[in-house]
């Protein structure tokens, strides 16, 4: 009984399986997915709390693919409906929505193509639920499933109420049959989530809550920055990519995007003080790549499926942790790399505070709101590691180490000295009787000669034109910096004054150094070469024009990459990258493999006799394995040769191109081109050392190494100069070990 029961789960997991690949292209379930859709395939009523990008509307696609009937979604916004269901025509599977934009007569012969099998999934907002009409048009269908999209709207907790939902649980209990109901959101509270259960009339439910890490993406806070200059520099950085910019008000929307605008980019905005129309035509620009920067409010977000948001950067600190994280959760969906960055002010902080006094909320709610709040001021102040901080907050079970890949793990920060300045504005603080705000303290450093200053005498104080070289913004950016660390501090109420903080005794005193750390400057890129990912993002534009769809719907930024890296030459390779699938094979397949080949041609590289080279010396060591042979029936089509990588990096250096054209070439990070030219080397490809170890180099890691062995590589450079750099001590043991 037990092994049959074994074997029929094993059975409609494969199936599940199958239809993953073929429809979608992907070869496995993230986690969570598999478990949901194994409790949906058992018939069991499922709540799926998942994170954003987690893939929930894949855990309701693949079920209602193998039920029979029609499943139907039911989901809070027409843009989002429209958008799933496009994506699902792209991906070849049959569904529909039917929403209030569609006459009766069409939603009529939807409804009756669904009765017919033609549609397997029926996509519907919540308020169609409330026509009377329409509840006797789906009398017809045998409906096997219905999946609540974004369940978190039933709930007054949460905060996309929505009263339309809760018609479903009545609307469940009234169709002849029941079918198997699956809640879907992102949103873990407690409160919202008894909601989710009672409300919808969940019959004894299994509830899954998947982790909430999302290691892609890289979480950083900033103090202190200009944040104009921080973010218009880094959009200028990142030109070619998406990326969302959350403020707190409509008037910061307006100017921060009238600044960057003024600076050159393409850049959209998107606030509850826009019309109707302006707000879709500027979501759609956005979704469309047309205008790939967003300046927006909070408004700005639900429904918002794009997979290749790159980055968001918070303006403003969010009133709490749970609004912080879904906002941040926007970028990186498609689980390629994308960056978090919150830009904290202390006048952020002085602002919620305002507008939870404000509010109407009863003391116990106003209690709780200061709490969260204080947890988000608590994130911006940590030198802990910031993914970890993130997890424990939303009580994360496994929590890793130290990420390594948070803005408080990594080191890509300078620390700057800033004591002597430090000093010089806490006492012209404490000369002004701490009675006056940041605006005054920093023009009377400036040496500013307006009324109020002479009005006050302060241009009596030594303290007066202390700081004249900087501009005002500068002093003004060093004094938040300081009250964000506490050497200062900001009266609460309407007209916040500077006073001293905690942390300033010492400082005044001389027995105590200020050390601010600072976001080391990234060069602008001079000359913009062409990589191979940009040439596919070209192609996959044209692609998208032509469809009248979203760049992100032909392919993933994932997939692309993938492309780029792989460099498939034949339809069975395009096959095997993540995202393709058969009808996307068929489709696209031909332009894609062309347009590789193409790339390859003008840059003067025929990659295929990368290939066909025969090794120049024996191969020193065999754990490298360029092509094992099938291992039994495991993913037989891998053995097909492809190019390796790291001998097409190896061919382009071998071209004479330098390491970092390459890089730009092949959008790779520097220390995987490095492995890649060790792994040609190892196999029999030569290399010329003194291209990577400076001469008066070698001797001193091969002294390294023998103090410290060379099982692993960190205590060998512990032990070395910091100049001498990763791939020097990497080349002088493959040089002289052949490891
Ligand atoms: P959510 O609704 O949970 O926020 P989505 O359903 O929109 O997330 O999925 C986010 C992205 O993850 C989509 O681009 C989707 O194609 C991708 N995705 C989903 N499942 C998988 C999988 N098993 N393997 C690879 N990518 C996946
Ligand atoms: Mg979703
Ligand atoms: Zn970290």
């Amino acid at each position: 009984m037990n092994c049959q029961y074994r074997r029929r789960r094993l059975k409609m997991m494969n199936q599940a399986l199958s239809l993953l690949k073929r429809y979608f292209g992907y070869s496995q379930f993230r986690k969570g997915q598999d478990k949901v859709i194994h409790s949906l395939l058992q018939s069991s009523d499922t709540v799926a709390i998942m994170p954003t990008g987690a893939g929930k509307s894949l855990s309701y696609q693949i079920p209602a693919l193998l039920f029979d009937g029609v499943t139907l979604v039911i989901s809070p916004l027409i843009s989002l409906m429209k958008d799933q269901v496009d994506s699902l025509h792209e991906a070849g599977v049959p569904a529909t929505f039917i929403n209030s934009s569609l006459s009766m007569q069409e939603a009529w012969e939807r409804i009756n193509k669904a009765r017919q099998g033609r549609y397997k999934l029926l996509y519907i907002a919540p308020e169609r639920l409330e026509a009377e009409s329409f509840l006797t048009l789906l009398e017809s269908l045998t409906i096997s499933f219905v999946a609540v999209d974004e369940a978190h709207c039933v709930s007054q907790w949460g905060h996309d109420f929505r009263p339309s939902y809760r018609k479903i649980g009545a609307f469940v209990e009234s169709l002849p049959r029941r079918p198997i109901i699956g809640a879907f959101t992102a949103t873990a509270t407690q409160e919202v989530r008894e909601d989710i259960v009672s409300l919808l009339k969940l019959e004894s439910p299994q509830v899954f809550v998947t982790g909430f890490d999302r290691p892609n993406l890289k979480l950083s806070t900033l103090k202190g920055e200009n944040k104009k200059v921080f973010i218009s520099t880094y959009c200028l950085q990142h030109r070619s990519e998406s990326g969302i910019i959350y403020a707190a008000t409509r008037k910061e929307v307006d100017q921060l995007q009238t600044y960057l605008k003024g600076k050159g980019l393409l850049v959209g905005k998107y606030h509850a003080g826009m019309s109707d129309l302006d707000r879709q035509k500027a979501q759609e620009a956005f979704l469309y790549d047309k205008t790939p920067l967003m300046v927006a409010t909070n408004a700005f977000g639900m429904g918002i499926d794009k997979s290749n948001v790159r980055f968001v950067i918070h303006y403003n600190m969010p009133k709490n942790m749970e609004a912080y994280y879904q906002e941040a959760g926007r970028a990186g969906r498609d689980g390629e790399p994308a960056e978090c960055i919150l830009l904290f002010a202390p006048q952020d902080v002085v602002l919620q505070r305002y507008l939870i006094d404000n509010n109407t909320f009863n003391p116990e709610r106003k209690a709780n709101e200061h709490k969260k709040l204080q947890d988000m001021a608590d994130y911006c102040h940590t030198a802990r590691c910031l993914r970890k901080e993130i997890l424990e907050y939303f009580g994360e079970t496994e929590i890793p180490a130290e990420c390594g890949n948070c803005g408080n793990c990594t080191d890509d920060w300078d620390v700057v000295d800033v004591t002597v300045d430090t000093q010089k504005i806490l006492s012209c603080v404490l000369r002004m009787g701490e009675r006056f705000g940041v605006n005054l303290v920093a023009e009377v450093l400036k040496g500013s000669g307006n009324k109020k200053i002479m009005d006050f005498r302060f241009h009596q104080l030594s303290t007066y034109g202390l700081m004249s070289k900087r501009t005002i913004q500068e002093i003004k950016d060093q004094i938040n910096y300081l009250i964000a660390e506490d050497y200062l501090r900001l009266s609460t109420g309407e007209y916040p004054v500077v006073k001293c903080g905690r942390k300033a005794a010492p400082v005044l005193k001389g027995n105590e150094q200020v050390l601010q750390k600072v976001l080391r400057k990234a060069k602008l890129q001079e000359e913009e070469s062409l990589t191979l990912f940009d040439y596919l993002r070209g192609l996959r534009r044209e692609a998208a024009a032509k469809e009248g769809l979203p760049p992100y719907m032909i392919f993933p930024d994932s997939t692309l990459r993938e492309m780029a890296e792989s460099c498939p030459r034949n339809r069975a390779e395009f096959l095997r990258l993540g995202g393709v699938g058969e009808k996307k094979l068929e489709k696209y397949g031909d332009i894609f493999l062309q347009g590789i080949e193409e790339f390859f041609r003008k840059q003067g590289i025929n990659p295929s006799e990368t290939m066909d080279k025969a090794p120049a010396r024996p191969p020193l060591e065999k754990t490298s394995e360029p092509q094992p042979e099938p291992a039994g029936g495991e993913e037989p089509q891998k053995s097909e040769s492809k190019i390796p990588s790291h001998l097409i990096t190896y061919r382009l250096y071998q071209e004479g191109k330098s390491l970092e054209e390459i890089a730009k070439l092949r959008s790779y990070k520097m220390i995987t081109l490095q492995d890649h030219l060790l792994r040609a080397f190892k196999e029999g490809q030569p290399l010329s050392w003194s291209d990577f170890i400076p001469e008066d180099q070698e001797q001193l890691i091969l002294t390294a190494i023998q103090q410290v062995g060379m099982e692993k590589l960190r205590p060998i450079k512990d032990a070395l100069p910091a100049e001498v750099d990763w791939m020097a001590i990497k080349s002088v043991i493959a040089k002289n070990f052949g490891t």
